[in-house]
Formats: C-alpha cells, sequence, structure tokens
C-alpha cells in the first residue's frame, strides 16, 4: 500500500502530502511573484550540502504577507544560514528598518552577502554571530529593549523553541507578530512514534512540547499554518 505519511519529496521539507499540489503551488502562485533577488539567493544556496534548511519560497511568501501588514522597524530573526528569510525581511520592511539577525554560523551568511549587498537592503541588517540564547539574555539586560521589536523569526536549534519564546515575548511589544518554523516537522509530530525515522525523533519531540505550550500561552494568538514544514504564527496580546 502507499505510504501516504512520507513527507514529499521537494528540496524543502512540506508537509504537504501531495507532491504535485506543492508543486503546483510553487509554479502558480509563489515562483512567479519572488522577487529576483530572493531567487539569486536560492540558486547561490542551492548546491549546498545543506540547502533543505532554506525557508520554503512558499513559508517565505506568507512572512512577506505579515511583514507588509504589520511593517516593522525593528525585527529579530535567529536562525539566518544563507539568508533567505532574513534577505525578505529586509526587502520588505522600511529603508530605516533594522534587523538583527542571529546565527552560530557566519561563513553560511557570507554566501547569501553578496546578493543582500546587491539588492542594496544591506544596511538595514545587524548580523549577530551568536548562540541566540545568551545573546537574547544579553538584550534584556537593558530594559529600553523590552517590547522593542515588532516581529520575530525564529528558525534555529528546535530544541530552544520555548527559551527563545518566553525571552522573546519581553521583547516583542504587545501586538507584534511571532513565528516560528518547522513545528510540525516534517508531518512527524501526529505519527506514531514506532513509525518515525529515528534521526527524526528527538526534533519532533521537540516540536510536540513546544506545540502544546504555545498552544497553552494565553498570552499570545495562535495560527498553526501546514505550510513549508509548519509554521506557528503568535500574536503577543498581552
Ligand atoms: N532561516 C534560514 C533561511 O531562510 O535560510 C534557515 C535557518 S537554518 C534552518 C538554521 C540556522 O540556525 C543555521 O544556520 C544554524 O547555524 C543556526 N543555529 C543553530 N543553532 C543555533 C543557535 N543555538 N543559535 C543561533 N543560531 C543557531
Ligand atoms: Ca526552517
Amino acid at each position: 500500500m502507499e505510504n501516504t505519511r512520507m513527507p514529499v519529496s521537494t528540496k524543502n521539507p512540506t508537509v504537504l502530502q501531495s507532491q504535485e499540489l506543492h508543486e503546483y503551488i510553487l509554479k502558480t502562485s509563489v515562483y512567479p511573484r519572488e522577487p529576483n533577488a530572493l531567487k539569486e539567493l536560492r540558486i547561490a544556496t542551492a548546491n549546498h550540502p545543506m540547502a533543505f534548511m532554506g525557508t520554503a519560497p512558499d513559508a517565505g511568501q506568507l512572512m512577506t504577507f505579515l511583514l507588509k501588514l504589520v511593517n516593522p522597524k525593528k525585527a529579530i530573526e535567529i536562525g539566518v544560514f544563507t539568508g533567505y528569510s532574513l534577505l525578505l525581511t529586509a526587502l520588505t520592511i522600511p529603508d530605516d528598518g533594522k534587523i538583527t539577525a542571529i546565527d552560530i554560523n557566519r561563513k553560511t551568511y557570507e554566501i547569501g552577502l553578496p546578493v543582500i549587498k546587491k539588492a542594496g537592503v544591506e544596511h538595514k541588517i545587524d548580523f549577530v554571530e551568536s548562540q541566540a540564547l545568551p545573546f537574547l539574555n544579553k538584550l534584556l539586560e537593558d530594559p529600553e529593549k523590552e517590547g522593542s521589536f515588532d516581529f520575530a523569526f525564529v528558525d534555529a536549534d528546535k530544541n530552544n523553541y520555548w527559551n527563545y519564546h518566553q525571552r522573546l515575548m519581553k521583547l516583542i511589544k504587545v501586538g507584534g507578530i511571532l513565528m516560528y518554523d518547522n513545528t510540525l516537522w516534517g508531518g512527524t509530530v501526529a505519527w506514531p512514534e514506532e513509525d518515525v525515522p529515528e534521526a527524526k525523533r528527538k526534533w519532533r519531540l521537540c516540536a510536540i512540547e513546544f506545540n502544546k505550550l504555545v498552544s497553552a500561552d494565553t498570552n499570545v494568538e495562535i495560527s498553526q499554518v501546514p505550510l513549508g514544514d509548519g509554521i506557528t504564527i503568535c500574536r503577543r496580546i498581552c
């Protein structure tokens, strides 16, 4: 019998259970509207052995949409890789907007940097080479940073999502948006553990735990979007 549970084999993970449908969405609604700079960055990343880590273009399109609604002056991103989500944020926020972009690896950021420079948006980016958790703790030592960000995108070590959430909830203003990527972990969050490949079990449990905690957080409104690898969108309400 055909295994309908396996995620489809596109470059980026997706929880959509039909390759045809995913390709249809990409071809019809996403690729034709993807800015050239993002396309260029995606192509520059394509041969990287970890290219699958780049934000899925369909998820990126939703992120752009939300950014346009929020029009953030200050954004924060955890997990940059070669910069797909960072570049789309930089392209979307106002010219005097700033993104604090945190990653432990500057080398991968530098793969995308020429495209970011060519797009003329490098001045909006403060790249920080650091573990995210101590950096967030440092930001919180300054009371002026509390409630000073409008938008956060989290796409790094999944075992720290709840730790990030607790800190970001202090840094993001009431009404601000927090987006968490990969919260459905290839759909495995809904599988019986014995069906999940060994390599996916640890991060699946992290996603399950985070989803439970964030769902119970009455300080946010949430929407779990089954796009890309699953995105949880939160709006801080108090
Ligand atoms: N958003 C990126 C994009 O659109 O291409 C993809 C990010 S990739 C999935 C995850 C990134 O998180 C990697 O570049 C990795 O170096 C970084 N990372 C992993 N653990 C981290 C940590 N503890 N603190 C900061 N960055 C971390
Ligand atoms: Ca991701």
